[in-house]
């Protein structure tokens, strides 16, 4: 019987997710065997010739065929990496993609200029992973983070307490900033961030596989245009931000235009500014508000 060294079931698996058209099969070939193997990624390299036992064989196996018919492998895995942290993922959250790490650079970077503390607002927050990777990089920010789905905020209550975050960050269930309103203990924001789900209809029917059949419909679809979400949060933002603090909001790539339009006609909004992700299509719009 032939036996399986790490690099032989690393090469194999890479070439099956390869030929099932799976995106980054190498990468996802590294994460399922070091999760069927309980290994770090880095440990597979230095353990190249180690013979893997028939039981973790067949967990591997049952992963990589499910892999191989699209399921993500966050969700095979139970967990990912977002902003250098480990993220527990369920099919409840988005899966955090690396494209919102720029939101949230441009977060932590607009935080650190301002001093004392910082009120931030993440609104549907998911998984938690915007709220997480801000409030682990500035100390001295107090994030709200809101989701109308009460089965992802349980996701993120778990990722706060994974990185002891529990002092930082609160969670409240509602539609956008509807919780905080109820709460009537919000006076305005230093920063509201906000990956929305903006996918129009028609991109919908169309989103891969791995998307479509796992991830939640809610996180994603926002109406005929894609538009709903922003419609809904620039109407409201005005109010909950202070002067001279920033809205920075995740947009499909197609969206640049009629965000910053929206966001020039409210007339609240200063130094609009729409920056492109690393596959040069618009992803984030960054806003200042105005002293009214
Ligand atoms: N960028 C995501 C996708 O392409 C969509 C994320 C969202 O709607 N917030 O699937």
């Amino acid at each position: 019987m032939a036996t399986w060294t790490i690099q032989k079931l690393l090469n194999w698996t890479a070439e099956y997710l390869t030929n099932k058209g799976i995106d980054s099969p190498r990468l996802s070939a590294e994460l399922l065997l070091s999760h069927a193997l309980g290994l770090k990624r880095i440990e597979l390299y230095t353990q190249f010739d180690r013979q893997v036992p028939q039981q973790q064989l067949d967990l591997l196996h049952g992963l990589v065929k499910r892999a191989g018919l699209h399921e993500p492998v966050a969700h095979l895995t139970g967990k990912t990496e977002f902003y250098s942290l480990e993220l527990e993922i369920t099919g409840d959250c988005l899966i955090p993609r690396p494209e919102t790490e720029l939101l949230v650079q441009r977060a932590i970077e607009f935080l650190r200029t301002r001093s004392g503390i910082q009120y931030v607002c993440d609104l549907c927050t998911g998984s938690g992973c915007i709220a997480v990777a801000i409030a682990k990089n500035i100390p001295d920010a107090r994030v709200t983070a809101t989701d109308i789905s009460a089965a992802a905020l349980a996701v993120a209550a778990r990722n706060i307490e994974k990185h002891r975050l529990k002092e930082h960050v609160r969670l409240l269930c509602g539609d956008l900033f509807e919780p905080l309103i109820k709460q009537l203990d919000v006076n305005q924001f230093d920063l509201i961030a906000c990956n929305p789900p903006y996918v129009s209809t028609a991109e919908y029917e169309n989103l891969d596989k791995n998307v479509k059949d796992y991830e939640p419909e809610s996180a994603l679809l926002a109406g005929a245009d894609g538009m709903d979400v922003y419609r809904r949060i620039i109407e409201k933002v005005d109010e909950l931000l202070k002067p001279g603090a920033a809205l920075m909001l995740e947009i499909g790539f197609a969206q640049g235009p009629a965000v910053r339009e929206m966001l020039e006609e409210s007339r609240s909004f200063a130094q609009i500014k729409i920056e492109k992700d690393l596959h040069d299509n618009d992803r984030i719009v960054s806003a200042t508000k105005m002293s009214s």
